[in-house]
């Protein structure tokens, strides 16, 4: 029989031909929330999972992983959407609407504020230092112009010189610091109102706002508890 296909071209329709066969549904589902989830029971990561029950309905949830590796967890699973939309109504409600936005960037602002009250006293510190040896220049300058030069001037002169240009660099890095410390609380508030409508996002989008906002979230058997940069209650119930 002649072959109308290459031996490549084959090795590609049977490719798709098994995809389509083994569970394409299973390849398509994207956990939004992978590896955040854990079991309160038992301390588990809680992992995606499809499978179709008795009668044939696919149900996708994630699941703990220790249970599933039968170490005595009794923990049921929690459905993908349910625990997905819990958490993106948390976001939206805790720090992307105005009201939540406007109090996490308080808590930040006073986080930060306790955080780096040394860095100003370092930065203080630098520059007192510079204007030090720049009067000390100052003088060896006049004095030189005055009449009093000797060797030792000079060498001492080309020694502030070097300490001067040490300090002005450490003195500028530390402003760069402070300033990066910074944070305006308008543009932090901006920021975070920007990812409002979360659940109008695509699902790789909404894949990252979790993974950038949230820490953890912990499903308990009658609640779910879901921490971020300020803690929230997540839903209760409904499981
Ligand atoms: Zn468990």
């Amino acid at each position: 029989m002649p072959q109308i296909i290459s031996g490549e071209q084959f090795m590609e329709v049977q490719k798709k031909m098994n995809g389509r066969k083994n569970g394409a549904q299973k390849s398509k589902q994207e956990y939004l929330l992978s590896g955040l989830v854990y079991c309160s029971s038992c301390g588990s990561l809680m992992t995606g999972n499809a499978r179709k029950n008795s009668s044939g309905t696919l149900y996708i949830s994630y699941e703990c992983s220790g249970r599933k590796q039968k170490n005595g967890c009794t923990m049921r699973s929690i459905g993908k959407d349910i625990l997905e939309d819990c958490v993106m109504d948390a976001l939206e409600t805790k720090l992307f609407s105005p009201d939540g936005a406007t109090n996490t960037a308080d808590v930040v602002m006073e986080y930060m504020a306790a955080r780096h009250t040394e860095l100003p006293a370092e930065v203080q510190h630098l520059k007192k230092q510079l204007e030090e040896v720049q009067q000390q220049t100052d003088n060896i300058v006049k004095a030189i112009a005055a009449g009093a030069y000797h060797s030792s001037l000079n060498s001492q002169l080309s020694h502030l010189q070097d300490e001067d240009e040490d300090l002005e660099t450490r003195y500028k890095k530390a402003v760069e610091k402070l300033w990066a410390t910074t944070l305006p609380k308008e543009k932090l508030i901006e920021y975070l109102t920007s990812h409002s409508n979360v659940k109008q996002k695509r699902p790789e989008d909404i894949k990252k706002i979790f993974q950038t906002f949230v820490a953890s979230v912990t499903v308990h058997p009658d609640r779910v508890e879901i921490k971020s940069c300020v803690d929230m209650n997540g839903c209760g119930g409904g499981i």
